[in-house]
């Protein structure tokens, strides 16, 4: 080790890494290790909020969260710079102002979007990745809105909203879209007829974890809204002019188009030499991967092995925080010369939000929930991350609580 007290350095302060920091404190005092957290902002957001900074029906700075008001500075280092690589044969990472050592090493670096190489993708379509990106699907749609009254030989796709991809991300996003949309059209004075929200799903359901009743339920709960699914059609090139799609290439014309298609570990693992599988890093039920004693990977840089189902868990912010719990247990327990223990997930459930007053979820093992109850749910949820993050404090702050 490179000095009498082990150094843990956690990159990344999103749900896995931050409440690993978090939890580190609590475990560890400061005579038994130093902890140090790396993230690329000074600020932790809420990606499970990412949806609604896209559509702009919430205020980016409310998804956002100081660090600093969440772990104690004088407890946890915190270094606000880039993960480039992580070195793992000199235990070193590499950052973009710095480089930092490590004895043990968390990597929560969270996702990226992934577009399986689709031609187009990444030079034309938006994508939800983080709250710059997503602030910036907003005010691109409030442009579009601002300048079809304003500018002489404005297309009329040009209003179009078109979102590849109906899992979550999607579904969730094209519901804030479905109330987003009135508001802009009231706004600039625009005909609600004009404007078209597609979401394009290859597969031939939306929301495939969920059962037939609830996603029926979804798709008229949108559709009455506005919103156009076009299903089992794959999107195969992306334009400057929007998606093609299907199997008789038809062109979607939109003036907003966005991946919503998929996501894979942030790109720093496969940067840095790490065996990805779609994606991702395979990690054994200890969260570290086969063979390698002094890293964990958690949150949605991994894939933990769910052996019930015999497929990997979803990568999910409650996965993710659960992560966290054991591997600052089994970081202690390296540090103290104690066996480490196995992951358990816990499910608590599924919601998926279907705009502000409505959505669908399976909670309690399969209790199903639809309407303005699964809407509450999503926001009680919401509440609960921010409760385990920062407490009751941080729920006054930036909790959910507008009425429906
Ligand atoms: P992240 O939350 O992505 O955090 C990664 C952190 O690392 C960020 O702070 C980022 O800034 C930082 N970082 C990234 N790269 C670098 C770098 N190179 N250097 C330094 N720092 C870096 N899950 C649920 O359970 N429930 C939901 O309702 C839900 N809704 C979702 C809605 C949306 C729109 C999306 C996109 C996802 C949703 N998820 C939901 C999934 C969930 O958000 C993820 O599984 C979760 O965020 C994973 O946590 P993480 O800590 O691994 O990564
Ligand atoms: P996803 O992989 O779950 O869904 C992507 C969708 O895009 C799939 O339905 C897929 O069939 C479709 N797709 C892929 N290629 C396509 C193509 N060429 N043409 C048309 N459609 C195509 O990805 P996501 O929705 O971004 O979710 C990412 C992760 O985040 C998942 O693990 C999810 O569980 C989690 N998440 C959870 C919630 C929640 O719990 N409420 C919300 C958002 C995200």
């Amino acid at each position: 080790m490179s000095t009498s007290i082990p150094k843990i350095v956690v990159l990344g302060a999103g749900y896995a890494g931050l409440t690993t920091a978090k939890r580190l404190t609590k475990q560890l005092t400061a005579e038994q290790a130093e902890i140090v957290l790396v993230n690329k902002h000074n600020y932790h957001y809420e990606t499970t909020w990412l949806h609604e900074v896209a559509a702009g029906t919430i205020n980016p700075n409310q998804a956002r969260v100081m660090i600093s008001d969440v772990v104690s500075p004088n407890r946890v280092r915190l270094v606000y710079d880039s993960v480039v690589k992580i070195n793992k044969d000199e235990k070193r990472v590499v950052l973009e102002n710095s480089e930092i050592e490590y004895d043990y090493l968390v990597v929560a670096l969270g996702f990226e979007s992934n577009d399986f190489g689709i031609k187009g993708m990444a030079e034309h379509a938006f994508a939800i990745e983080d709250i710059d990106s997503s602030r910036l699907i907003s005010e691109h749609i409030e442009y579009q809105f601002a300048k079809y009254n304003n500018e002489e030989n404005v297309s009329e796709e040009s209003l179009n909203i078109l979102v590849g991809g109906a899992g979550f991300t999607g579904i969730e996003f094209v519901g804030e879209l479905a109330q987003k949309v009135p508001e802009l059209c009231k706004k600039y004075d625009i005909d609600r007829s004009k404007v078209r929200i597609i979401n394009v799903e290859a597969a031939p359901s939306i929301l495939p974890m969920f059962d037939k009743e609830l996603v029926d339920y979804a798709k008229k709960s949108l559709e009455d809204r506005g919103v156009e699914l076009k299903i089992g059609a794959a999107i195969s090139e992306a334009t400057s002019e929007g998606f093609i799609v299907g199997d008789d290439k038809e062109l979607i014309k939109a003036g907003t188009i966005v991946w919503t298609g998929g996501v894979k570990a942030s790109s720093v693992l496969g940067e840095s030499g790490f065996e990805l599988v779609k994606g991702k890093v395979n990690v054994n039920s200890d969260l570290r991967p086969e063979g390698v004693e002094d890293m964990f990977v958690i949150g949605d840089c991994s894939w933990v092995w769910n052996k019930e189902a015999d497929r990997p868990y979803p990568s999910t912010a409650q996965l993710a925080m659960q992560e966290a719990d054991v591997v600052a247990a089994n970081l202690k327990a390296l540090i103290t010369n104690q066996p480490v223990e196995e992951f358990v997930f816990s499910d608590k459930g599924t919601v998926a939000s279907l705009g502000h007053s409505d959505g669908i979820g399976n909670v309690m093992s399969g209790y199903k929930l639809s309407g303005k109850s699964a809407a509450a749910m999503k926001k009680v949820v919401d509440n609960r991350s921010l409760f385990l993050l920062g407490g009751a404090k941080l729920v006054l702050k930036k909790g959910k609580f507008r009425p429906f």
